[in-house]
């Protein structure tokens, strides 16, 4: 890879000599592997999900939760064979189905392995589980071999995207990028289990202090697709320990919470997806010190 500009950062890296800006080196990095229990209920079912947590991110946003991995540092070297075992093995403990956990650095490699894997028996869905900072170009490398895609929509204004994720363009892209999943995908479509078979879910993170651009996500979002498009409303924000940034120190409050849902309502959206105010709680974040 001499020059990469898979995501909207096109830093030009130069992988094979070092880290892009996303911390992504050429092969791909995984940081865990695991049953991962605290998704959707759609996503998780009652036998987890397969999620591969990828190590580095190009979005990299002040508050993650996955701090340990965003930087890239985290996790072991795989190639397109390697990670397509890694999705059979999967699929045989159990998951209901593979949940590709920021992959946006690795798609052409990823593509590769999901063609590999299937050829050897994947048959659960494959879940693209994104920050939605992505190109367009790049996610038609994965249609035919995603089946539901599940990204962020995190801000709309410029001024919280650039403070907090340093991508005040991120409306526009991520608007164009998940517009582009739905045309892959279509709206969500559960088994006869209530699990996700096919097509969409929109989350948004409701942040401390951030909603009323919250209401403004939900008014995109109504711009954009039908008021049947299922959306995540997730009060789980938890503040790390490194985040000092004013407002992001405290959780939401059940007030800030109870708002946007009722926005949304009032929107005439009727597939939403609220979390207990408990949900935020660090016990529910993927700790990535245990060995895979
Ligand atoms: S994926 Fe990483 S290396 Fe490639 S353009 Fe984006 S930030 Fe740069």
């Amino acid at each position: 890879m001499a020059s990469c500009y898979l995501c909207p950062r096109a830093c030009g890296a130069d992988r094979s000599a070092g880290p892009g800006l996303c911390g992504a080196q050429e092969r791909p990095r995984v940081a865990k592997l695991m049953l991962h229990h605290w998704e959707e209920p759609f996503i998780s079912g009652t036998r987890g999900s397969g999620a591969v947590f990828f190590s580095g991110c190009n979005l990299g946003c002040v508050y993650c939760q996955n701090h340990e991995i965003r930087d890239g540092g985290a996790g072991e070297w795989y190639d397109a064979d390697a990670l397509s075992g890694a999705f059979l093995a999967l699929q045989q403990s159990g998951a209901h189905n593979i949940n590709l956990v920021t992959a946006a650095p690795y798609v052409p490699t990823v593509a590769e392995s999901l063609n590999k894997a299937k050829a050897a028996g994947l048959s659960i869905p494959v879940v693209y589980n994104s920050s939605g900072y992505e190109l367009v170009e790049t996610l038609r490398q994965l249609d035919g071999l995603v089946d539901v895609y599940l990204p962020d929509w995190k801000y709309v204004s410029p001024l919280l995207a650039k403070k907090f994720s340093n991508a005040p363009d991120y409306a526009e892209v991520a608007s164009s990028a998940i517009a582009e999943m739905f045309r892959q995908v279509g709206e969500l479509q559960l088994d006869e289990d209530g699990l996700a078979a096919r097509g969409l879910a929109i989350r948004h993170l409701i942040l401390p202090g951030c909603a009323d651009d919250s209401r403004r996500v939900l008014d995109e979002i109504v711009t954009r697709f039908p008021l049947s498009i299922q959306v995540s409303l997730m009060s789980q924000y938890t503040p790390q320990p490194n985040v000092t940034e004013f407002p992001l120190h405290r959780k939401i409050t059940a007030r800030e919470y109870d708002r946007v849902i009722s926005y949304a309502l009032s929107l005439g959206l009727y597939n939403i997806l609220i979390q207990q105010m408990d949900a935020a709680q660090a016990k529910f974040t993927p700790q990535f010190t245990d060995k895979i």
